[in-house]
């Protein structure tokens, strides 16, 4: 179950809580308020009639006539009578009686009374000693009508409570009877129970409102802090995927860089940038392009992720390229399609230009896969920083290429120099020796070029030295190699190449050579001819340089016969042989 649920059932479960503990206490205030103020207004009754009583005691001894003969000798006076029968219509009092210091009743409110002696208890123990009793009683009604003097109220309760209170008379500190006062106090009673239970009733509804209020507002802050405590951690939690993220984008960054700068040729550092893409940004298929050695159009070099590579670009077809800054396809609201993008589908697509030391070399191309475009879109920085890397990566593999281009090529010609011939020569032998392929070296020397230099120019021979070289290279298939070894002097190896072809090869030559017009300004220079030796592994030699001595000598044979003529070299190391008769060319004047 997932924490955010079984937050929401806890809270749930406290607020269940919560709410059976208010019911509970909304029962115990009901019990209350209907239990408590009986008892309360019971004795509040009794202190009042207590007062009541002593006041009307007062009252009645100011009144009569004389108050030791009335108590002692329960004599009366006209006004006594008439001021005793007058006392109950004019307070609450609805009975009361006079006895004298023995307990005998001499006047009451109800006539029959007199006479009676009260023998109770507490008459001698407690009024007899000067004290106030006080007795409070529920009776039957039928028992308190005879006494009251409405008898149509209440008439349907079954009983009624009755307030007695016994007042001592006391005269020069002698006890010389009491007064007994009786009081119907239901309705006074219930009132003041009612008016307690309204006040009850009010005090905890305004209490129970404050409670509510009060778990509500802590309710409400607890929620309102878990919450923000929620949005905190999911932040944390993002903020973590965030730098997880960023750690395995620069470990595998760093590990491109690292890879990418030990490739050995560019088709290498395309297979690398591949494989890399599709785990750097997995959402994104991708090409590579690189400028043409003519720079008219970019070739398509690689593709990843399910993407496809074009042929050939032309750069004017690529938005990045034509305003030479990152290219953002989708990021605004009109858009146009690069030439190179289509058939374009809508998807989200970046083209960063590639730069090599201030130089735009190429064209990184990455579209977002379906379905992942939000993601592509946010991985646009992290596409920048690759693209710099591979612009970094092109741009040293391209300097290292120059770097070893110019170790092994003629600045003049472009043709190989010297040394990689000589090495290049020792491994195609090393491999004629294992597979026992035929091998054959071919010398080849400008005729009279002294001559041609000192009448036309040094610059003139140097454009001649390139037409020989490029006539040679042209003539050249796929494995052979062809080589400026010095001046005007160049070789070519021709791997399985019998001694037959070779001869035949070298006259090919010597007729393109001869074939070559060159011009200089509006003049068309005179014919250019060459001498060419030839020579065989392992038949004139197994090491390179005797190779070179045999193919040079048969080179001079050439010569010494006229020159613009082929001369194979015959037999074993050393010796020659005249080329066959057909590749004989009469001695010319070349220059
Ligand atoms: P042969 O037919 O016997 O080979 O006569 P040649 O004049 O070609 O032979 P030689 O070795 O006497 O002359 C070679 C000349 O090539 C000498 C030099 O002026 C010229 N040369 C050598 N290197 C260069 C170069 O780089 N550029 C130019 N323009 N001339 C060069
Ligand atoms: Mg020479
Ligand atoms: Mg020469």
């Amino acid at each position: 179950m997932k924490q955010a649920e079984l937050t929401g059932q806890s809270s749930r479960l406290k607020m269940m809580g919560v709410a059976l503990m208010l019911l509970a206490l909304t029962a115990a205030a009901g019990w209350g308020i209907y239990a408590a103020p009986a008892p309360v207004v019971d004795r509040m009754l009794e202190a009042d009639l207590r007062k009541n009583a002593m006041r009307m005691s007062r009252q009645v001894e100011s009144h009569l006539n004389d108050l030791e003969q009335t108590f002692r000798f329960h004599a009366l006076t006209d006004h006594d009578q008439e001021f005793l029968e007058l006392l109950p219509e004019t307070t609450d009092i609805y009975r009361f009686k006079l006895f004298d210091a023995s307990g005998q009743v001499f006047w009451s409110t109800r006539a029959s009374d007199v006479g009676f002696v009260n023998t109770k208890p507490y008459f001698q123990s407690i009024v007899a000693a000067g004290g106030l009793f006080y007795k409070h009683e529920e009776k039957p009604v039928t028992e308190v009508e005879s006494f009251v003097v409405d008898n149509s109220r209440d008439t349907e309760l079954s009983s009624r409570h009755v307030a007695e209170v016994y007042t001592p008379i006391i005269k020069d500190a002698t006890f010389m009877g009491a007064i007994e006062f009786y009081s119907d106090i239901t309705d006074l009673r219930n009132l003041f129970i009612t008016r307690v239970r309204l006040s009850l009733a009010l005090l905890s509804g305004v209490a129970l409102l404050a409670l509510t209020t009060v778990i509500l507002i802590v309710h409400r802050t607890n929620r309102r802090q878990v919450r923000d405590l929620r949005k905190r951690a999911q932040k944390e939690r993002e903020l973590m995927d965030e730098q997880l993220r960023l750690a395995r984008e620069v470990r595998l960054l760093g590990e491109l860089n690292e890879w990418l700068q030990s490739s050995r040729s560019l088709d290498e550092l395309f297979d690398m940038v591949s494989r890399f893409m599709t785990h750097i940004l997995p959402e994104a298929e991708g090409s590579v392009y690189v400028y043409s050695n003519s720079r008219d159009v970019l070739d398509g070099c690689a593709s990843w992720n399910g993407g496809t590579h074009k042929s050939h670009i032309h750069p004017e077809g690529c938005w990045g390229l034509r305003r030479g800054r990152t290219y953002e396809f989708g990021a605004s609201e009109i858009d146009f399609v690069c030439e190179h993008a289509e058939p374009h589908d809508g998807r989200p697509y970046f083209c960063f230009p590639i730069l090599a030391h201030g130089e735009t070399v190429g064209l990184l191309h990455l579209r977002a896969l379906e379905g992942r475009e939000d993601c592509f879109n946010k991985s646009r920085k992290l596409a920048q920083l690759c693209a710099e890397q591979i612009s970094m990566a092109i741009a040293n593999a391209r300097m290292r290429d120059q770097l070893h281009d110019q170790s092994v090529r003629d600045p003049l010609t472009g043709l190989f120099n010297r040394r990689h011939m000589t090495e290049t020569l020792r491994k195609s032998i090393s491999r004629s020796h294992q597979t026992g392929a035929a091998l054959s070296l071919i010398a080849v020397d400008v005729d009279h070029f002294k001559k041609f230099n000192d009448t036309h120019g040094h610059d003139v021979g140097d454009m001649v030295l390139r037409a020989v070289g490029a006539a040679l290279e042209q003539g050249c298939d796929r494995d052979e190699v062809a080589c400026r070894i010095g001046g005007e002097e160049f070789m070519l190896i021709l791997p399985d190449n019998s001694p037959e072809d070779a001869v035949t090869r070298a006259e090919q030559l010597r007729q393109a050579v001869e074939a070559v017009t060159v011009r200089y300004g509006e003049k068309a220079l005179p014919r250019i001819t060459i001498s060419v030796g030839a020579a065989h592994y392992p038949a004139h030699g197994t090491m390179p340089q005797d190779l070179m001595r045999v193919a040079d000598d048969a080179l001079y044979v050439a010569k010494d016969k006229g020159r613009n003529q082929v001369h194979v070299a015959s037999g074993t190391r050393n010796q020659t042989k005249n080329a066959p008769p057909e590749h004989r060319q009469p001695p010319k004047d070349a220059a």
